[in-house]
C-alpha cells in the first residue's frame, strides 16, 4: 500500500478528512468505504485485492479502458516540455491547436471552433454564457431564456445544475438561476406506457414546442438536451421523439445545444450522439470521454454560424479558465482520440461489441424482476419492478431495490450504477466478447441475489 496504510488505516483517514461528492455522509460508514487500488483494461483493484469489471467506465469516462501507457507517456513528455501556460493573452501552443483541430476533424459538418475548460459542468456555463451573449449580439437581447428538461443532468455547478432538472439538487442552493424552464423527458418507461412508445415519442416532444409558444419564441434562446439522458437513468427516447424535436427547432430561429458529454466519443456508435439521431446542434457540450478521464478537460464545439457572430460583432468575451486548453490535459485527450481512432472504437461499438452486449443485455429482460431492458451503443438500462405482469408499478420507498442490486452487484465484483430502481451500465468501449460474458453472467446473478431478497422481506408481486 502507498505509505504501508492498511484498508482500515486509509478508510479511517479517508473519514476524517474528505468530502465526496454527491455523497450523505452521515449515514457512510468506515466498511462501506472502497478503497480502489489500481485498473487496468476493464477491470478495478480494491486494496484488498478483489477485482472488480468496471461496467460504469469509471464514471461513463474511461471510453478506451484503464492503463494506457500511451496516454501517461504523452502527458509526461508535454509536462516535461511545457507544463503550463495560460491562452489568454493572445498566446497558444501546440498541444491545444493539435486538439482543436482533431476534435472539429471528428465534429459533425459546420462544427470547427473549440473553447477549453476543465470539466463538462464548466462548459456548460460557458454555454449558457455564449447563448446569451449571441442573442445580444444579434440585436435580440430578450431572448435569453433556456429551456432544458426535467431529470436532465449538465453538471453542479449553478449554471450547469440549473439546466439539469434534478429536483432534489435545485433544493440546495437556490436554484434554478433565473430564465430556466423544463419540460417533460421522453422516458416512456417511467411515465408514457399509456400510450405506445412512437406516439408518446412525439407527445414528449411537443412539450418543447407548447412551452417556446406560452414563453414566447421572441424570449427563447436555445433548448438543450442530452441525446440520451445519462445520469437521469440511461432513457433511450422513443425513436420518434428527435425526429419530431428536429422539426420544432427547424421551425423556429433558437439555438439547440447538445450535451455529448456522455454520448461524444463514441458511446452510441457514432463520434457524438447527435451523429446517431441527425441532429444538428450549435453547440455541443464535451468532456469525459474527451479524454477518457486520464486528465481533466471539457469544452464547448461552436458551430460556424454561432462563431461568425463572435468574430464579426463579438469584441471581447469575459470568460475563461486558467485551465482553459491546459498543455497536458490536451495532450492527454490527444492520446486518447488517436487511440480511439487507431482502434476503430466508434466502429467496434456500432458493429461489433455493442450488438453483441446488447443481445445478451437486452435477454435479461426476461428476468422475472425486470420490467424492462434497453441498451444504445454502450448504453444501458434495466428496470426493476415488483410485478412483472403490471410494469407501472413500483417498489416502494423507490430506489431502495436500485440501490440493494447495486451493492449485491459491486459484491459480486461488478460496478453498476442504481437509478431510482434501474441498473445503469456504461462499460469502457474496449470490452471483450469474454468480458461481456462474464458482465452478463454478473449481472444474472445479481438479479437472481436481489430476487432472492425481495422474496425473503415478502416484496414481490
Ligand atoms: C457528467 C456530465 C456533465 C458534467 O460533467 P463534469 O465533468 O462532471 O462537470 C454534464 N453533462 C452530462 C450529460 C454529464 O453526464
Amino acid at each position: 500500500m502507498l505509505h504501508n496504510l492498511s484498508t482500515d488505516d486509509l478508510r479511517a483517514l479517508d473519514a476524517a478528512h474528505h468530502l465526496h461528492p454527491f455523497t450523505d455522509h452521515g449515514a457512510l460508514t468506515l466498511s462501506e468505504r472502497r478503497v480502489i487500488a489500481r485498473a487496468d483494461g476493464v477491470w478495478l483493484w480494491d486494496s484488498e485485492g478483489n477485482r472488480i469489471l468496471d461496467g460504469m467506465a469509471g464514471l461513463w469516462c474511461v471510453n478506451v479502458g484503464h492503463g494506457r501507457n500511451e496516454i501517461v507517456e504523452a502527458v509526461r513528455a508535454q509536462m516535461s516540455e511545457l507544463a503550463y501556460y495560460n491562452t489568454f493573452f493572445k498566446t497558444t501552443h501546440e498541444p491545444v491547436i493539435r486538439l482543436s483541430q482533431m476534435v472539429a476533424e471528428i465534429a459533425p459538418e459546420g462544427m470547427n471552433m473549440v473553447f477549453f475548460g476543465s470539466s463538462g459542468s464548466d462548459a456548460n456555463d460557458t454555454i449558457l454564457r455564449m447563448v446569451r451573449t449571441y442573442w445580444d449580439l444579434m440585436g435580440k437581447p430578450h431572448k435569453k431564456t433556456v429551456i432544458a428538461r426535467h431529470n436532465a443532468y449538465h453538471g453542479s455547478t449553478m449554471g450547469a445544475a440549473s439546466l439539469g432538472g434534478m429536483t432534489a439538487m435545485h433544493s440546495q442552493g437556490g436554484l434554478p438561476i433565473p430564465g430556466i424552464v423544463h419540460v417533460d423527458q421522453p422516458y416512456w418507461f417511467g411515465s408514457g406506457q399509456d400510450m405506445d412508445p412512437d406516439q408518446f415519442g412525439r407527445h414528449a416532444a411537443r412539450a418543447l414546442e407548447n412551452a417556446i409558444d406560452a414563453i414566447g419564441e421572441e424570449h427563447v434562446a436555445a433548448f438543450i438536451a442530452e441525446p440520451i439522458q445519462g445520469a437521469g437513468g440511461v432513457i433511450i427516447p422513443p425513436e420518434t421523439y428527435w425526429p419530431e424535436v428536429k422539426r420544432i427547432l427547424k421551425e423556429r430561429d433558437i439555438l439547440f445545444i447538445c450535451d455529448e458529454v456522455i454520448c461524444g466519443f463514441g458511446r452510441t456508435g457514432e463520434w457524438f450522439g447527435c451523429q446517431t439521431y441527425g441532429l444538428d446542434p450549435d453547440f455541443m457540450t464535451i468532456a469525459k470521454g474527451l479524454s477518457s478521464g486520464y486528465l481533466p478537460i471539457g469544452g464547448v464545439v461552436v458551430s460556424d454560424k454561432v462563431a461568425k457572430v463572435f468574430h464579426e460583432r463579438g469584441g471581447e468575451f469575459y470568460h475563461g479558465y486558467t485551465y482553459s486548453g491546459h498543455p497536458a490535459c490536451c495532450a492527454a485527450a490527444i492520446a486518447n482520440l488517436e487511440i480511439i481512432r487507431r482502434e476503430k472504437l466508434v466502429e467496434r461499438v456500432r458493429t461489433d461489441i455493442g450488438p453483441y452486449l446488447a443481445e445478451r443485455w437486452l435477454a435479461l429482460g426476461e428476468h422475472p424482476l425486470v420490467g424492462e431492458a434497453r441498451m444504445k451503443g454502450l448504453l444501458g438500462a434495466l428496470e426493476l419492478v415488483p410485478d412483472k405482469s403490471d410494469t407501472t408499478k413500483r417498489f416502494s420507498p423507490v430506489g431502495s431495490v436500485g440501490t440493494l442490486a447495486r451493492d449485491f452487484s459491486f459484491a459480486n465484483g461488478l460496478v453498476m450504477r442504481a437509478v431510482r430502481d434501474s441498473l445503469i451500465l456504461s462499460p469502457p468501449l474496449t470490452l471483450s466478447h469474454e468480458e461481456a460474458d462474464e458482465l452478463i453472467a454478473l449481472t444474472h446473478k445479481t438479479l437472481d441475489d436481489t430476487w432472492a431478497e425481495l422474496k425473503r422481506q415478502g416484496r414481490l408481486g
